[in-house]
């Protein structure tokens, strides 16, 4: 078999940062209590190793963020990559938390430049994922933002005189510009701007250059919606076997059968880490016909 490392792919820049920015915070206040409002990133591992630093991620799906703010009394709170609404950080402020913010620099880009256009009297159209904390920070900006999932999303909407269509950093390639050529349709003078990320963009073309493969391994929490769209556009580009894994130990051999060219790519939420110890375990089984479920060592991720 061979067994090929997509290039580039794991962590992004935003995510090195927002883990070096909570790491070094536990250094410089080894005995605060540290709390994330959410996932500081998509990825059930990275929440787990920094459980292990004391530091705690509040994540209920019966809770609201506000609720969750209310439940602490002292301490530090981190706001996480996927940015935050103004009214959670002085609700925060207010309860006399302190604070970090580890919003990734693209997201605050987006935040601002809608800010800017609402300013200019456009309705905003935000092509997103909903629920998802990015989208929902930025949905809490304005009622005049309305949020695009898919194209029947445009059916509640009015006829705005002035459009501005932008996006969710970790959407695919191609599904923004298939959505924004249906809303042209609709809109024909609406002003675009593509807030897709480097990072998620350079992933996403990673894929598409793949022409020989049997099976792509994507690794990535369920929950990261960047990871999915790396499995949705190998899937639309034909690669049949395509597994979204959260780490080798979800590999199921019987998946390797009468396979010869197996690549693997990792979502900019995944530690390089569980990345490569796919790639490592895969060449064993190549090597040596045998298939041994790893342990996934916490302080090796972040
Ligand atoms: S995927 Fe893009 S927007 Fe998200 S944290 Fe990474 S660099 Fe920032």
């Amino acid at each position: 078999m061979e067994i090929k490392k997509v290039i580039p792919s794991g962590f992004c820049i935003g995510v090195i940062e927002a883990i070096k920015k909570v790491k070094e915070l536990r250094k410089d206040e080894p005995n605060a209590k540290i709390y994330i409002l959410g996932h500081l990133v998509h990825n059930e591992y990275i929440s787990d190793a920094l459980s292990k630093m004391d530091i705690i991620t509040l994540d209920d799906k019966d809770k609201s963020k506000e609720e969750l703010i209310e439940m602490i009394d002292d301490g530090i709170i981190v706001f996480s990559a996927h940015g935050i609404s103004d009214d959670l950080y002085k609700k925060a402020k207010e309860k006399g938390l302190r604070i970090l913010d580890a919003t990734c620099p693209f997201v605050y880009k987006t935040q601002c430049l809608i800010k800017d256009r609402l300013k200019e009297g456009y309705e905003v159209l935000y092509i997103g994922k909903d629920k998802h904390p990015e989208a929902m920070a930025v949905l809490s900006i304005s009622p005049h933002i309305h949020l695009i999932e898919d194209k029947s999303s445009l059916n509640d909407l009015q006829d705005y005189s002035k459009v501005f269509i932008t996006n969710q950093t970790t959407m695919s390639i191609t599904e923004i510009e298939q959505l924004v050529n249906i809303i042209k349709e609709r809109y024909p003078k609406a002003v675009f701007s593509d807030e897709i990320c480097s990072a998620t963009r350079m992933r996403q073309e990673a894929i598409y250059k793949i022409t020989d493969a049997d099976v792509l391994y994507v690794v990535g929490d369920p929950t990261s919606n960047n990871s999915n769209k790396l499995k949705e556009i190998a899937k639309s580009r034909g690669i049949k076997k395509v597994y979204l894994i959260r780490s080798a130990q979800d590999i199921d051999i019987q998946d390797l059968k009468d396979v010869s060219v197996i690549y693997v790519t990792s979502g900019a939420s995944t530690p390089n880490y569980l990345r490569d110890q796919v790639i490592e375990v895969l060449k064993e089984y190549d090597k040596k016909g045998t298939f041994k479920v790893p342990e996934i060592i916490l302080s090796k991720l972040i």
